[in-house]
């Protein structure tokens, strides 16, 4: 099977592919890039993670001619109703790379949270896969995989003057945010072998995996 995998982000493919390469699938995972897609991203309007990875799948499918699958990711922070959803990428409305839009993002969240308690600061990364067909030749399958953490308080930074740097630099968006109270560190200091291990991401690709292998018998 050949599958492309519809997302621009770098740090989204290496987790995927690890974990699909750890549990020794071969789905012939291919980037747009290198299957030569070019085509202007779409429109993320939906109000669901499920809703938005359908639309991805579902887009980059008609303009390949190929199965395609997408995730739609992000962070619900319980204190904040549930802040930033389907727009974390967009939280803070700052664009550019991701250089500049995750400390932002993550800076907007701290102000948000403000001096809300460590123990209702609990918050989980959501993760949403779709995998659909050309014309919707077979059914499009979905699954969610979810991980379980805090927002760390701003005295936890490693530099309580840009407490939004949080903890660590591995991982990518809200990592260094990320407080995991069993590892006594954020997901930004756990090993991509270690975060795939736990996170929403390798959740949802291992469950995608178990549809995809016993659909094929
Ligand atoms: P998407 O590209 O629309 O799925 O946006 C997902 C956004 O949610 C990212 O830009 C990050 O801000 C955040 N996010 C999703 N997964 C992670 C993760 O594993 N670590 C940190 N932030 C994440």
């Amino acid at each position: 099977m050949k599958l492309l995998i519809a997302t621009s982000n770098p740090h989204k493919i290496d987790e995927i592919m690890a974990v699909v390469n750890e549990a020794g699938a071969d789905l012939g995972l291919t980037s747009l890039k290198d299957a030569g897609v070019d085509v202007p991203e779409p429109v993320e309007d939906r109000d669901t993670f499920e809703g938005n990875a359908l639309l991805k799948a579902r887009y980059y499918a008609k303009a390949s001619g190929k199965p395609c699958m997408a995730d739609d990711s992000g962070l619900e922070v319980d204190a904040i109703g549930g802040a930033p959803g389907v727009i974390s990428a967009r939280y803070s409305g700052v664009t550019g790379g991701r250089d500049v839009v995750d400390p932002a993002n993550n800076k907007k969240l701290l102000k948000a949270l403000g001096d809300t308690p460590a123990n209702q600061r609990t918050a989980r990364f959501v993760c949403a896969v779709a995998v659909a067909w050309p014309n919707d030749l077979r059914e499009p399958v979905q699954v969610r995989g979810t991980f379980e953490g805090r927002i760390i308080t701003p005295d936890q930074a490693e530099d309580i003057h840009h407490a939004y740097a949080g903890c660590g630099t591995n991982g990518f968006g809200y990592d260094p945010l990320f407080w995991l109270e069993a590892r006594g560190c954020t997901s930004a200091e756990l090993s991509p072998a270690d975060k795939n291990a736990i996170s929403h991401r390798g959740d949802a690709t291992r469950k995608l995996l178990a549809v995809l292998q016993s659909d094929n018998g």
